[in-house]
């Protein structure tokens, strides 16, 4: 599907700034409409160009007309996301905090902050399975306390002992897993956080200008890592709850999982690809809080003509090369 303005015919897409759908070419808020392609995804429903489509993409752009088109199959049924967190920031405001960021990396090649460049960034929804869980977890451990006194010429010690027992209601809610093989999990690990309250009940509306991808993870195997940090959690919340002892041994502990739930959600991510001299240097941003990871390529050429001592050098291209979190 496109959406099209039913003024002027353009391609309607999401403005995070507006927080709502827009036609770029007459500026009109009011006036979409949805045009589906027939049958084929491959086709694209404004020009009836054929579309490169890869086996997981659900929203790409038409290299003929630049359309933004949202592949209906593959957003509906066993597809269909239940939550999205939209774009907050636009690329014009990616653009400004890229060049606000790195404007002192002195080192970077000329075209890395070029508007050409820049432009070449692409908004991305990447799949995610938020798990919610119910769970129940008995702990018994032994307690004990020890005290010592001195009266007169002897020394008492007095230990206590103490049974230990918790009983304990957990619920978790949207403990993400990443869903897409093609998103590096680190990347996204350096991603975190977003924030899950911002999610929105799933409107394709929020796709158009957008690329996007559905599920190549299958929630079975997406669970091994968010049962396991729930299992971690709840352990670690009820060891909280036991305090005072001088040494504790455990005795038992059982979990028990009374519900659990999956949703799938999408998370909004802005890609830029830079390359340079046969290398990528690939940056992503955080669409929702603007969080930057990636690596900035340092130019030989600029280094040398600027004929600092090593050591000035060497501390820019740390503070450049690691600017953010990161480290690929
Ligand atoms: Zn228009
Ligand atoms: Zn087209």
């Amino acid at each position: 599907m496109i959406f099209q303005c039913k003024n002027c015919g353009g391609n309607v897409i999401y403005s995070p700034e507006r927080k709502g759908m827009y036609c770029p070419y007459c500026d009109s808020e009011k006036s979409e409409q949805r045009k589906d392609s027939e049958g084929d995804i491959h086709i694209c429903p404004n020009c009836g160009g054929e579309v490169p489509v890869g086996e997981y993409t659900s929203a790409t752009k038409c290299p003929y007309c630049d359309n933004y088109i949202i592949l209906n199959e593959r957003i509906e049924g066993v597809n269909a996301p239940q939550m999205i967190i939209p774009f907050q920031h636009s690329k014009e405001m990616v653009k400004k905090l890229m060049r606000e960021k790195f404007k002192k990396c002195t080192f970077a090649p000329t075209d890395f902050l070029s508007e050409a460049k820049l432009n070449t960034m692409e908004g991305d929804y990447v799949p995610f399975w938020l798990y919610d869980y119910d769970v129940n977890y008995e702990y018994r451990a032994e307690g004990r306390k020890i005290r010592v006194w001195v009266s007169g010429d002897t020394e008492y010690t007095e230990t206590s002992i103490y049974d230990v027992y918790r009983d304990v209601d957990v619920k978790f809610s949207r403990i993400p897993a990443d869903a897409s093989v093609k998103m590096p999990d680190e990347v996204m690990d350096l991603m975190e956080p977003y924030n899950y309250e911002q999610m929105e009940p799933f409107k394709p509306e929020y796709m158009s200008g957008f690329m996007g991808e559905k599920f190549s993870v299958v929630p079975k195997d997406a669970e091994v890592r968010t049962r396991k940090k729930m299992e971690e959690d709840t352990s670690a919340l009820v060891r909280q709850t036991v305090t005072g002892y001088g040494s504790l041994s455990e005795r038992e502990r059982h979990l028990s999982v009374n519900d659990q739930k999956v949703n799938m959600g999408l998370l909004p991510v802005w890609k830029y690809g830079y390359s340079y001299k046969n290398q990528e240097y690939p940056f992503y941003i955080n669409g929702q809080t603007a969080k930057i990871v990636g690596k900035v390529p340092v130019s030989a050429k600029k280094v040398w003509a600027y004929g600092a001592t090593l050591w000035a050098v060497l501390t820019v291209i740390l503070i450049c090369g690691y600017y953010g979190i990161m480290m690929l």
